[in-house]
């Protein structure tokens, strides 16, 4: 069996082991995925979608992992997961926005270190460089009292 086909089966077993119980997209460890998180439709989902992570590149940078797989559910509860398309660098905006202001201040912290250092996802070319995504995370998460980091925003 392949590792996609073993992964798909993976995802089902999930999927059927939570049916009724789960309202939630499910998050799904997957090794060797080129990012730390994407989400994909899928239609045995709740939520018609599931988030795929990198367990390896998430247990490297700790708890910012969080912060991704919170901007992965914004992107679900946005739904834009349903209509591909569209402005990219909007919706990647709208879905920090929504992360920075849920997702716990430790994890937005984390998430804001790492961009202040100049890491990032994969296409960073769709987010800008990463202070600049790094000074959102901190204008977004204080709006509505999530940051716990410097301020005013570096
Ligand atoms: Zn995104």
């Amino acid at each position: 069996m392949s590792r996609l086909a073993r992964h798909v089966a993976a995802i089902f077993l999930l999927l059927s082991s939570s049916v009724g119980a789960q309202t939630a997209t499910p998050e799904v460890p997957t090794p060797g995925l080129n990012d730390i998180a994407v989400v994909v439709a899928h239609p045995n989902s709740p939520t018609g979608a599931v988030i795929l992570f990198n367990p390896s590149l998430c247990q490297q940078i700790g708890l910012a992992c969080r912060f991704f797989a919170v901007h992965e559910h914004c992107h679900v509860l946005l739904g834009h997961h349903l209509n591909p398309g569209g402005n990219t660098m909007l919706k990647e905006r709208d879905a920090d926005r929504c992360a920075a202001q849920n997702a716990p201040p430790q994890a937005v912290m984390a998430a804001w270190t790492l961009f202040m250092n100049g890491g990032s996802s994969s296409d960073w070319h769709t987010y800008g460089p990463p202070q600049d995504r790094a000074r959102r995370l901190c204008l977004f998460a204080a709006q509505t009292g999530n940051w716990g980091g410097p301020f005013p925003c570096p």
